[in-house]
């Protein structure tokens, strides 16, 4: 439950560079040459390094990321992005960490899924904790738990508030991409988008081009259920949201 997720209180005090080792900020040699440094180094010097963080932001988040198959995508279609995988479960969440261990050391040499990492949490609660205002150019919800009954609906990952939250961490002209095998949930899905002032929906030529089109091909067939869909020639529903920008106040 809850009170076992860990969290950071904001998101500069998230130990990024645990999650993105490669991109710490400075290298030890560099420490070593750093008074500033130095003179505030405080124990063993681990507190700095959290402190000093990457030299990148995480730009994109899959919310649910399940076994992190768009994951493992998007650290190659996006190499200079870094993308962050959240699951609430514990053992999902481990593997998807140890895969990014064994993907790592497999890739050494070409450096590749540096850029990817996977936390435990719970989106539905801390999603301001992790990322700063208008910090992503995108968020995945895909295939999200559906919560068929009527009474379980305030336990789905969207809804007018959790919009609102989606729209505060995500940059005007950033992107929604969702996607569902459950038509009910997708209306729901585009009811709360299209009905919040901060989104509007893409269409047309728009879902095709440029990164827009890539992940959305990309997220209709990396993720294990989209997979899972196909396997079963089940029904895929797509829908894609623009952040606007905010008003200007009069
Ligand atoms: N996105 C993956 C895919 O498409 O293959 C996984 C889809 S799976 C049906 C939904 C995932 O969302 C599960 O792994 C579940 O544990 C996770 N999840 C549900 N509620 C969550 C929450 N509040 N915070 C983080 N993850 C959550």
């Amino acid at each position: 439950s809850d009170h076992a997720l860990e969290y950071p209180k904001t998101p500069a005090d998230m130990d990024w560079v645990s999650l993105y080792p490669a991109y710490a900020a400075k290298t030890a040699t560099e420490k070593e040459n750093d008074t500033e440094f130095n003179e505030s180094r405080a124990g063993d010097g681990k507190e700095q390094t959290k402190a000093r963080g990457i030299t990148k932001d995480v730009e994109i988040a899959d919310i649910g990321c399940g076994f992190g198959g768009l994951l493992f995508a998007l650290a190659t279609k996006f190499p200079d992005t870094l993308s962050l995988g959240m699951e609430i479960r514990i053992s999902v969440t481990e593997y998807v960490q140890e895969k990014i261990r064994a993907l790592r050391a497999q890739n050494a040499e070409n450096k590749t899924y540096q850029n990817i990492g996977c936390l435990r949490a719970n989106t539905m609660k801390f999603l301001p904790n992790f990322f700063r205002k208008h910090q992503l150019r995108a968020i995945f919800l895909c295939f999200p738990d559906p919560h068929f009954k009527q009474r379980k609906h305030k336990a789905r990952i969207v809804s007018t508030m959790l919009c609102s939250e989606y729209a505060y961490v995500l940059r005007p002209g950033g992107y929604v991409y969702t996607i569902t095998d459950v038509r009910d949930l997708h209306e729901w899905m585009v009811g709360h988008f299209s009905g919040h002032g901060s989104f509007v929906g893409v269409e047309g030529r728009e879902l095709e081009e440029g990164e827009v089109g890539q992940c959305v091909a990309t997220m209709s067939t990396e993720t294990e259920e989209g997979k899972k869909v196909e396997r079963n020639k089940g029904e895929k529903f797509v829908a894609v949201f623009r952040r606007v920008e905010d008003p200007a106040w009069p």
